[in-house]
């Protein structure tokens, strides 16, 4: 019988553990690869990631031998569907952990039950799968670095290929072609998508992965992957990356930030709430967002490090990592906003936008996360400008007026601001 491969963040041809199930599954019968494009998410990602997901989309299906069958709809409706007009007896899936997914899945997995279809779930968007890393006394780690060295203790296994694979046919919807054509159309430029680009991305990125370490908190220099928004849909699996990357010291660096991102998927997957609540709440009150959020928002803080990178983020659906720091920080800290309202906007204009590590990137920032992030470390965008982007080359790049007076005096006194935010917590409770 031929066998269904509902992709969803594992849009690649290679390295692909489902799509390999399926396969073996389906034999001569076919796999029919299957995107649904659920409104719910759809609507929840701003233009530059719903342009980003429809170019991803495109190159898949090149990919994929112009194969890949895309509906529009509620997946617990098509899913089933498509099962029964194809006569298909399993449906495979690469599992998802985040809150929203499981349930789907979950829902899915006993409607397709019901008509006797199994939902088959093999590897995750992750080299270890969230949930499977647990301390001595089997609970889940709380803090980053005992995690990373189980992790990595873990291992992971070896990138599985499956070449030639016969394809079942099915069409798709007549609605997608305008509106995956009306999505990149409305989306700033991207990087180019699709597996072979980011292969490419990657090769150029290893010959320079000695500097990774040194140079990768420097906005001003090229110096870090850009993998992000590949990795966020699945285009590449980390698990590939890790069996290339150089066993060295220096490209270590680099193993450790992939971690970060099994962590956070980790602590979402048993923390559910944590998408928009406290992990560990500091019991301080905070300010509804007003005109000052509006001028984050923009970029017109009159603090250019927090200026630029907003621009950046406006502007390409892109920021750096240090950057994103520095601007959560002034959103939190200066502007004593609570960490969600800053991370909503992240994930709607960030092309690599993703649940876990955005919304665990603001809690850590905002000191309402994991490991010990002191609430009283306030960063100095003035300072944090000097030190990582010292001839300023990074802001000039994204303030053309910078230096004129048409560029906004700064909208907060930082020194204040920072004393407000140490008053607030020591009064925290009260
Ligand atoms: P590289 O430096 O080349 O790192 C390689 C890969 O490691 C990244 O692609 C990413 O998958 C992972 N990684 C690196 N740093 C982190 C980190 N701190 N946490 C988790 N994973 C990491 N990353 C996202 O993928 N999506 C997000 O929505 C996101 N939102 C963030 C929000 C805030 C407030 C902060 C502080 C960080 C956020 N990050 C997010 C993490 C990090 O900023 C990006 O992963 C990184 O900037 C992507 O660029 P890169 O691929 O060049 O990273």
């Amino acid at each position: 019988q031929p066998a269904i491969l509902w992709l969803r963040r594992d849009l690649r041809r290679h390295d692909h553990p489902a799509l390999l199930k399926a396969h073996e599954d389906a034999g001569s019968a076919g796999v029919l690869p299957l995107f649904v494009i659920d409104p719910v998410l759809w609507k929840s990602a701003g233009p530059a990631r719903r342009g980003w997901l429809a170019a991803t989309l495109k190159a898949t299906n090149s990919a994929y031998a112009d194969r890949l069958v895309i509906r529009l709809g509620d997946p617990s409706v098509v899913v089933p569907k498509v099962a029964r007009e194809l006569g298909a007896a399993r449906v495979h899936v690469t599992r998802e952990t985040t809150p929203y997914g499981a349930r789907r899945d979950a829902r899915i997995a006993a409607a397709l039950n019901d008509a006797e279809v199994e939902l088959v779930e093999t590897g995750t968007p992750y080299a270890v799968g969230p949930g499977l890393i647990s301390n001595g006394s089997g609970k889940p780690y709380k803090v980053f670095t005992p995690f990373s060295k189980a992790w990595r203790e873990h291992g992971w296994p070896a990138p599985a290929q499956v070449d030639r694979v016969r394809w079942a046919t099915a069409d798709s919807d007549g609605r997608v072609d305008a509106m995956l054509d009306k999505a990149i159309r409305e989306a700033p430029e991207l990087p180019p998508a699709g597996e072979d680009a980011a292969m490419q991305r990657w090769h150029e990125f290893l010959e320079d992965i000695a500097d990774y370490g040194d140079d990768r908190d420097r906005p001003d220099r090229d110096a870090t992957s850009r993998l992000s928004p590949y990795l966020k849909y699945g285009v590449l699996h980390p698990r590939t990356l890790l069996a290339e990357a150089p066993k060295s010291k220096r490209a270590d660096r680099y193993v450790t930030e992939l971690a970060w991102r099994e962590f956070y998927a980790d602590v979402l997957h048993h923390n559910p709430k944590s998408a928009w609540h406290d992990l560990n709440p500091l019991g301080i009150p905070y300010d509804e967002p007003d005109e000052t959020f509006e001028a984050w928002k923009d970029g017109r803080t009159g603090f250019p490090i927090v200026d630029a990178g907003m621009r950046q983020l406006n502007e390409t659906g892109w920021m750096h990592n240090r950057v994103r720091m520095i601007t959560a920080s002034f959103l939190t800290k200066d502007l004593h906003v609570w960490w969600p309202h800053g991370a909503r906007y992240f994930l709607d204009r960030l092309i690599d936008g993703d649940i876990a590590s955005n919304n665990h990137g603001w809690q850590w920032v905002a000191g309402t996360g994991t490991d010990a992030a002191p609430y009283f470390r306030v960063f100095n965008p003035t300072t944090q400008g000097e030190k990582f982007d010292p001839q300023g080359e990074y802001v000039k790049r994204w303030i053309p007026e910078l230096g004129t007076d048409e560029y906004p005096d700064p909208i907060v006194d930082h020194k204040a601001e920072r004393e407000e935010t140490l008053r607030r917590y020591e009064h925290r409770g009260h």
